[in-house]
């Protein structure tokens, strides 16, 4: 637990499902306000604020397209209006396609970029504007992905949007340093969400991917969601301009394991 975060006002972007809304619940778990942002009610946003507050924690929702500009400014005012500030700004929410590059249209690949890279270039923006109008030693956490590093055939405009990420949190980590706010890159492996419910319904596809991870299993939201308060917190205090890999060690060239190579 970190009591820092108690009374912290938190807002997360898609969060309401996979490791948004974990990462939404560790929040509140920690006493902090949250703010859950969703796309569609389809997503049942009322299911994640009800657990929530069934377990004493204090959440609001907001809809609102990370990828539209008006979108963003609402969901921090409404942190703001709601909670009185803004003091955590985790831009989780994130989509991906498999598409061969050749077939890969333009439609497509602004869409991804749009909702990864330019959602979380609004979100850290609006927040940034927020914290130093108030001189609020803010924290900025994005989600990347180990694709950030590792190139993924049929994923180019992903693998693109997540090493984008990478570039921005450390640009904004040197540019806002002096003003106390810390921007910091969240990057995991597999891990189980709704992103990956269909390949992981097929047990070869899975086999496929639990080969990569060092560690044998694919990871919990919950293990993502300790990385972000941690990183949110006071004891991460020195920490801007991270990459924090949470992959069991699928960075770490799985295929040299065991002696091999
Ligand atoms: P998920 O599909 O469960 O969650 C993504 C959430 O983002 C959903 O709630 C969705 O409604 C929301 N969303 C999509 N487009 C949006 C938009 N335009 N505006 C607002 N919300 C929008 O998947 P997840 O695994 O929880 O993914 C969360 C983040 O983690 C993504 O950025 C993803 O790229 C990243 N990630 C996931 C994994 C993994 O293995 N699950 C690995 C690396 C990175």
């Amino acid at each position: 637990m970190y009591p820092s975060l108690k009374g912290k006002v938190v807002a997360v972007t898609g969060a309401s499902s996979g490791l948004g809304k974990a990462i939404a619940q560790r929040f509140a778990a920690e006493g902090a306000k949250v703010v859950v942002n969703y796309l569609t009610e389809d997503d049942k946003p009322d299911l994640v604020i009800e657990e929530i507050k069934a377990n004493g924690g204090e959440a609001s929702k907001i809809q609102g397209d990370v990828s539209q500009e008006h979108d963003v400014k609402r969901i921090v005012q409404f942190a703001v209006e709601t909670y009185g500030t803004l003091d955590v700004m985790v831009n989780n929410a994130g989509i991906q396609a498999e598409i061969p590059t050749e077939e890969l249209t333009l439609e497509s690949w602004n869409k991804v970029i749009q909702t990864n890279l330019t959602g979380a270039f609004l979100g850290s923006r609006e927040a940034v504007r927020h914290m130093l109008d108030h001189n609020i030693k803010g924290s900025i956490i994005n989600m990347s992905s180990v694709h950030q590093q590792i190139p993924w055939p049929h994923f180019a405009h992903y693998a693109a949007s997540k090493g984008g990420i990478k570039l921005l949190t450390e640009t904004l980590a040197l540019e806002y340093a002096s003003s106390g706010i810390r921007v910091n890159n969240i990057a995991p492996g597999a891990i189980d969400t709704p992103i990956n419910a269909e390949k992981f319904a097929d047990p070869e596809a899975k086999k496929d991917v639990v080969d990569l991870i060092p560690m044998g299993y694919i990871g919990k939201p919950e293990e993502i969601a300790a990385c972000v308060v941690w990183l949110a917190s006071s004891e991460a205090s020195y920490v801007t301009g991270i990459t924090l890999y949470a992959d069991g060690g699928m960075t770490k060239y799985p295929s040299f394991q065991a002696g091999k190579g």
